[in-house]
């Protein structure tokens, strides 16, 4: 048996990692926060003392870029951090250095400035790489992921919700979890009764 509610985060803070879009740690600390004040853990775990079993524990993992590091898909709750980008063609110099920055190979530079494809996860290499400012952070949002799981039926998460502030999230979070604590069956895992309401 362990406790009932789990809220972890990438390394990518302690690591300072190049990629983080979102202050990883620091949400997870603020969700953490939010689901102790509902008491999710003492709902959860009512009868053994907030503890559960390991399959049962409802798992929350925040990733601070698209990379997923922390693999969010198959959390209950997965929160993937990115940024809403600004351009400002007039600044770019043409050095291109951020089409050789993108992973997905999805920026293109033009006599526009740079233009960006459908397979842009925002994340923010190319910002990092842009010397001029050309491609900016405006501000660093994340989506909402539900229903992951691993065990004897896989399933990845579905997206909620996309662009959220922390705000937001915790918002959508507390929300889904104070259904889930109040709508399940007993001993059902937080992925099972997600399926079961979208169905
Ligand atoms: S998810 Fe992103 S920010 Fe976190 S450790 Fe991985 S690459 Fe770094
Ligand atoms: S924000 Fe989009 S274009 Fe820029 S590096 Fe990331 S995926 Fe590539
Ligand atoms: S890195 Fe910045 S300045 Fe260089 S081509 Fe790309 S947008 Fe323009």
């Amino acid at each position: 048996m362990v406790g009932a509610v789990e809220v972890s985060a990438c390394a990518g803070i302690m690591r300072h990692c190049p990629h983080l879009a979102i202050p990883a740690a620091a949400w997870a600390d603020a969700i953490r926060a939010a689901l102790e004040r509902i008491d999710l853990a003492g709902r959860l775990g009512a009868t053994t003392g907030g503890l559960v079993p390991a399959h049962q524990v409802f798992r929350v993992v925040v990733a601070g870029c698209p990379n997923a590091c922390s693999r969010p898909q198959i959390a209950d709750i997965g929160v993937i951090g990115h940024i809403v980008r600004r351009v400002d063609a007039e600044m770019c110099v043409d050095c291109k250095l951020c089409e050789r920055a993108c992973p997905d190979h999805c920026v293109h530079v033009t006599e526009a400035g740079p233009q960006f494809g459908d397979k842009c996860l925002n994340c923010r290499d190319c910002i990092a790489a842009c010397p001029s400012a050309a491609i900016t952070a405006e501000r660093a949002v994340a989506t909402l992921l539900a229903g992951g799981r691993l065990g004897r039926h896989p399933r990845l998460a579905e997206t909620v919700a996309e662009g959220l502030s922390l705000d937001e999230c915790i918002e959508r979070i507390v929300a889904m979890a104070e259904e889930y604590a109040t709508g399940r069956a007993t001993g059902e895992r937080f992925a099972d009764w997600w399926g079961q309401r979208r169905a």
